[in-house]
């Protein structure tokens, strides 16, 4: 029985498989951008989550997307490389080493070392160009970003750089602390703007909220006027806003589905036989004993995608672990007849989407 094929699309044989719906990747960057524009906010679309694959970022082009952003230069050049016209943002502050690369191939970057603005100065200088730049502000996640105490006197060396132009400021939420946005912390934002414009006697273009955990203020037309730019990867890519845990309203969150071959499916006992030591990632597993289970193995592994992040289609299908190349599944409450060969859908979460777009052993396959 394949799978794959009964619900009645065509898919290739080639696993394991990331299937890319790009036509509702394309659906949820255009909703989710009519949705900021009718707040005046602009939209960077965020394509780190999957490695930047140039046609995942054409869809959200032509999902009506002017900007696209990613932590690193190597994705941003691939998809200039590719022919994508839009501009590019370099999300995560340069390393000293790639100043040159940025000039080159990033048209905005967010900063929050001045030893790297500096830098990224004589290197544009170098090139005769000047670089825009948006200062990164921590409102309390505790990632990147200057302690709103230093902002003035940053700025001011800033302002003496003069192969970078400062065009904005920025924060970022939900990353590494959870700390969600709220309008307080947003307007907190907007005051560090009108000092930094009070003090220089200047006009900052861009005020850059956040990620998708921003959405839901905006949603709930809670987010203060001024915040003009979110930076939204996870919320257009699989249509989830992560620091909530929930799905955005309006979005598809099947754009992106794992796909996996049965090589083994036996009858064997839920309890192992011996004595137990550590497992291949040195944790000691436990395990219940339910009897003789049906089980299936599936070509699928720690060097794949995080496991923990699959959620099976199939109802009865159960996740008992995974070694790097093995996926271990209790199959015994499935009503289909599974064989060897059968392929299993997986839907996924944002550390699936990563993982399985990096792997080079997971086929990419576009629909
Ligand atoms: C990853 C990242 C984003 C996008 O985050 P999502 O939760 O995927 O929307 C935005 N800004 C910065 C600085 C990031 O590192």
């Amino acid at each position: 029985m394949q799978i794959i094929k009964e619900r009645g699309k065509n898919l290739i044989k080639k696993n394991p498989r990331l299937n890319i719906n790009l036509k509702k990747i394309k659906q949820n960057a255009q909703y989710i951008k009519d949705l900021c524009q009718q707040s005046r906010v602009e939209v960077v679309g965020i394509i780190k989550g999957c490695c930047a694959i140039p046609e995942v970022a054409e869809a959200l082009v032509q999902g009506g997307i002017k900007y696209l952003g990613d932590s690193r230069v190597k994705n941003l050049q691939r998809i200039k490389v590719f022919g994508i016209k839009t501009k590019t943002m370099l999300i995560r502050t340069p390393m000293l080493s790639e100043v040159k690369e940025v000039i080159r191939w990033v048209d905005i970057s967010l900063n929050s070392e001045i030893k790297v603005i500096k830098a990224l100065s004589e290197a544009a200088l170098l090139s005769k160009s000047i670089h825009p730049i948006i200062l990164m502000v921590d409102l309390g996640d505790l990632r990147e970003g200057l302690m709103p105490a230093q902002v003035l006197e940053t700025v001011e060396k800033v302002l003496q750089c003069s192969g970078v132009k400062l065009v904005g400021i920025g924060a970022n939420f939900a990353c590494i602390s959870g700390v969600l946005p709220t309008p307080v912390k947003m307007q907190e934002l907007l005051n560090i703007k009108k000092e930094i414009e009070d003090n220089f006697s200047l006009k900052l273009e861009i005020v850059s909220g956040g990620n998708t955990s921003v959405l839901k203020l905006l949603e709930d037309k809670v987010l203060p006027p001024g915040i003009n730019q979110l930076r939204l990867g996870v919320g257009i890519l699989l249509g989830q806003d992560d620091a909530r845990n929930r799905n955005i309203q309006g979005t598809y969150q099947d754009t992106f589905t794992i796909s996996a071959e049965i090589i083994e499916i036996k009858k064997k006992p839920s309890l192992p036989q011996g004595e137990i030591g550590r497992d291949a990632f040195g944790e000691i597993p436990i395990l219940e004993d339910l009897g003789i289970r049906k089980r299936a193995i599936l070509a699928l592994g720690k060097q794949d995608v995080q496991i923990k992040s699959l959620i099976p289609t199939i109802v009865g299908v159960k996740i008992i672990g995974a070694s790097s190349d093995h996926l271990v599944l209790d199959v015994t409450e499935v009503k289909e007849k599974l064989e060897v060969g059968d392929e299993l859908l997986f839907k996924i979460n944002y550390p699936a989407l990563l993982s399985a777009s990096t792997s080079e052993y997971v086929f990419k396959y576009f629909y």
